[in-house]
């Protein structure tokens, strides 16, 4: 089969390797479409320190499933499915306690140590596996494992139906995160982006009608702030900044992945006079089921969240436009899609 291996950070090569046989407990998915992340960027630039090389990348995928492992149960050949790129251990202090997204010997699929979905097939083991509704499509199924990571964010922040929402980065994060908060129950969801087009098309296309530039911009829409803020571009100075749209009593969530080792300061009195909360979110925890089931509700709008679609022999031109910011998700197929 074909597969995206990236050798060692900075060597990324669209290779031909072995199909993969399941394990006992796992499934083969003939992949049908697989979304560009920026982890997988960060990964081919040797920035992701989890990753072991040589890697077969993707972890937002869906297929149908092409074989079954002896023991495997719940899935037979045919089955279109999904797949949580989690493989927590289980049997660790975090897992044990429910914390599977923070565990101590970490993988993931396409991310960790585990092949992943820029491929023709992936194995997987079974218990990250979900099966799909009928009429969703390969396109969206692509999209479920980012929006399992919003889900994951959203229950974390625990807001209340008719609060208001600021979102940082109105990129293809920051869109999921709008889309998830206007489902919620939101009564105002603003997003702030530096990138023009971006706030453009967010309010022509996906009908966010509060983008702004600034923070400052938006002061007569929420003099007071906002009740939760959402951190979704990944830049230090604006996890930094983010804090002085928060309302009091607010949350800031930082969704976005910061680089290791960078400090964002913020005014201690001004967190315990107004009882501000800030949170992280990690990944997806018990969140990918849900995700499936408010997209087959219609709470994105996973046809225009997918702007350009290439094959997977034209890895390098997909990898290419991703780094070119320009577009929403960028995603590249296996051979059936
Ligand atoms: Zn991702
Ligand atoms: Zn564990």
């Amino acid at each position: 089969m074909k597969a995206v291996l990236v050798e060692e950070p900075g060597s990324v090569n669209v290779v031909s390797m072995p199909d993969p046989s399941p394990a006992p407990d796992e499934v083969v998915v003939q992949v049908g479409a697989c979304g560009i992340c920026g982890t997988d960027i960060h990964i081919i630039d040797g920035e992701f320190p989890p990753t072991v090389y040589p890697i077969v990348i993707g972890h937002e995928f869906g297929g149908e499933v092409v074989a079954v492992g002896k023991d495997v149960e719940g899935f037979a050949v045919g089955d279109r499915v999904g797949v949580d790129p989690t493989l927590n251990c289980g049997a660790c202090y975090y897992c044990q306690r429910g914390m599977g997204n923070l565990c101590e010997r970490w993988n993931a699929v396409g991310v960790g140590h585990h092949p992943g979905g820029f491929a023709e097939f992936v194995a997987v083991p079974e218990r990250v596996v979900y099966p799909l509704p009928e009429a969703m499509s390969m396109k969206a199924a692509a999209l479920i494992e980012p929006v399992s990571c919003v889900v994951r964010g959203f229950h974390r922040l625990q807001p209340q139906t008719g609060e208001s929402y600021l979102i940082y980065g109105a990129g293809p994060m920051g869109l999921l995160n709008a889309q998830v908060a206007r489902y919620n129950g939101a009564s105002t969801v603003a997003l702030i982006d530096i990138n023009r087009s971006r706030l453009e098309r967010a309010k022509q296309e996906f009908g966010f009608e509060h983008v702004a530039t600034s923070l400052d911009e938006l002061r007569n829409l929420a003099p007071r702030g906002f009740d939760n803020v959402i951190e979704a571009t990944g830049v230090t100075k604006v996890a930094e900044r983010a804090i002085d749209a928060v309302k009091r009593r607010g949350k800031l969530l930082l969704f976005g992945v910061c680089p290791p080792g960078e400090k964002a300061s913020y005014d201690a009195f001004k967190i315990y006079n107004e009882e501000i909360t800030i949170l992280g979110s990690m990944a997806v925890l018990n969140s990918y089921g849900p995700a499936i089931d408010i997209i087959a509700a219609g709470a994105i709008d996973t046809d225009r969240m997918v702007t350009d679609t290439y094959t997977l022999d034209q890895f390098p031109q997909a990898e290419a436009h991703v780094r070119s910011g320009k577009g929403l998700k960028v995603q590249a197929a296996g051979t059936n899609a």
